[in-house]
């Protein structure tokens, strides 16, 4: 028979798991729940009377679905919208208001079980083509059942042809089941870029097409737009998870995630010594390496190395000094220069941030030649992820 373990067995193993990974050379990821809440509630200021939704596709951000859900809806988050239907569960089972609405933006394949999977959870599909609109239609049990249409209005990726608009305007019952008319912005971080009047022109005339119906057209950089296309809902996603929405300016909103890594081993060469896979970076003068328990197996990019013909790669901070990546990241492992960092924090498990509140996600991926978006959606599974401010 199976013996319950006592209190205190119960706490000793606690302790022992927590010590696991505390004294492990692994990196620390911690989530700030507490930012979520604070950037959704920024945003929602900005769309003054329209609503902001939060998109929580790809885990939401990597920032993880089950946990950042519960805390957008206490915070005041009705609207949401994931990629996959089953992102849409995992969204569905952590909301306590039945009420909530939950967009796949993807849409639904032509498999049956796709559409009842969706009646199920109630998960709202986003129409993006005729025939998709016809094989939803034709099953009986999604009568009654509230669709979105995405209208494709110049990304030419998914989304209703704008010349068969006509087609679902005049289909009675289509109109009936339509909730949300949706549109996506092409390049709105760049606020200057012509495309973006250009689409909401196209948007407004699809508009026209189905006056009565609510409409969303901007994500978090659309939000920001001098024109405020705001509509009825907003879909915000990467402001939300901390990155800069605004581009040319400085970011409104907070840091939500901070990732560390603890020094494994320090070591002194000479000028003239490379170091890392295939001998990409050279020391041109005496330097202090450190080794930290952190490579691209963990979703820190290749990309973010400093090399001879690349120096100006990734770089961590130690109290309060920069310092840079230097030879390839690998696996498990990136070396840095501490030489110029305080003597006395350069020890074994001293924790050097790679992001935070000092390295922007925005700052990492400019450095590895991608964007925030890459930099979030890649946080790495092996973490010790820590969840405050909840
Ligand atoms: C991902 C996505 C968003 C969110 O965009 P952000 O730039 O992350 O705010 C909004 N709408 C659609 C259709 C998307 O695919």
């Amino acid at each position: 028979m199976k013996r319950t373990l006592t209190n205190d067995e119960r706490l000793a193993r606690a302790r022992a798991i927590v010590a696991l990974s505390d004294a492990s050379t692994q990196a620390t990821l911690t989530i700030d729940l507490s930012a979520i809440a604070a950037n959704w509630k920024k945003l929602s200021d900005v769309t003054g009377q329209a609503e902001c939704g939060a998109v929580v596709k790809a885990d939401a951000y990597g920032t993880g679905i089950e946990f950042v859900v519960p805390v957008l809806e206490r915070a005041g988050c009705r609207t949401f919208f994931v990629a996959h239907v089953s992102e849409g569960k995992r969204v569905r089972d952590r909301l306590r208001d039945k009420s909530a609405r939950i967009f796949v933006l993807n849409g639904v394949l032509p498999k049956r079980e796709t559409v009842e999977l969706m009646l199920i959870h109630r998960l709202i599909p986003v129409i993006g083509s005729l025939p998709e609109w016809r094989f939803w239609r034709d099953i009986p049990e999604a009568a009654g059942f509230p669709v979105a249409l995405h209208v494709d209005t110049g990304m030419n990726r998914l989304g209703l042809d704008a010349r068969d608009v006509p087609v679902l305007a005049q289909d009675d019952s289509f109109r009936k089941a339509l909730s949300l008319l949706i549109g996506h912005f092409v390049s709105s971080e760049a606020a200057d870029d012509p495309l973006n009047a250009r689409q909401i022109a196209a948007f407004e005339a699809a508009r026209a097409a189905f006056p009565q119906t609510p409409a969303s057209l901007a994500n978090s950089s659309g939000i920001f737009l001098p024109a405020r296309p705001h509509y009825a809902l907003a879909r915000a996603g990467y402001g939300l998870y901390g990155g800069n929405p605004t581009p040319d300016q400085p970011n409104p909103m907070r840091p939500v995630v901070t990732l560390e890594a603890p020094i494994i081993q320090l070591r002194d060469v000479e000028a003239g010594a490379t170091v890392g896979y295939n001998g990409r970076w050279t020391a041109r003068r005496p330097t202090r390496l450190a080794a930290i328990g952190l490579g691209y197996a963990d979703g820190l990019m290749r990309s973010a190395n400093g090399i001879d013909e690349k120096p100006d790669g990734g770089f961590a901070i130690l109290a309060g000094a920069r310092c840079p990546f230097v030879g390839r990241v690998s696996m498990d492992l990136t070396v840095i220069d501490v030489t110029d960092a305080p003597p006395g924090a350069v020890v074994p498990g001293a924790l050097m941030q790679i992001l935070g509140p000092d390295i922007g996600v925005d700052d990492l991926a400019a450095r590895a030649g991608t964007i925030g978006y890459e930099v979030l959606t890649n946080l790495g599974r092996r973490y010790n992820r820590v969840y405050i401010g909840d």
